[in-house]
């Protein structure tokens, strides 16, 4: 009867240990685990679309201005002898012909890292952030 008493208080100590310390490993997890996606939510919260494409990913051709041509015009120098100096459209040798080109700010990746620097002193991209 004692013994079975004194059995019972230890099963009950031990049991009480086991959830102290299992519980403080859960918890110590959890914390883990909540600042590692506090730490990826800023780091995502960084990201910003990009300004220069506004999230498009690319941009509109610089040199055809999406026209996906060019006019081709020779100069008289250029030009073969006994030939005119004529104009002709060829495809853009930037864009290749599609009219847009691979935004440069964020690589085609429509989200960049805000530059401090331009948002402090740009009131454009200030005045409208997103
Ligand atoms: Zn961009
Ligand atoms: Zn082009």
């Amino acid at each position: 009867m004692a013994r079975a008493a004194l059995g019972r208080s230890l099963l009950a100590a031990g049991g009480t240990l086991f959830v102290i310390g299992g519980g403080t490993m859960a918890l110590s997890t959890v914390s883990m685990a909540v600042t590692k996606i506090v730490v990826d939510r800023s780091k995502k919260h960084l990201l910003v679309p990009c300004s220069v494409c506004e999230g498009q990913k690319a941009v509109t051709c610089s040199v055809c201005e999406g026209e996906r041509v060019l006019k081709y015009v020779p100069t008289e120098a250029l030009a073969l002898p006994g030939t005119k100096a004529a104009s002709s459209l060829c495809a853009c040798a930037l864009c290749e012909g599609n009219g847009s080109q691979t935004c440069a700010n964020c690589l085609g990746e429509g989200m960049t890292y805000p530059d401090k620097f331009s948002w402090s002193s740009d009131p454009c991209q200030h005045a409208n952030p997103g």
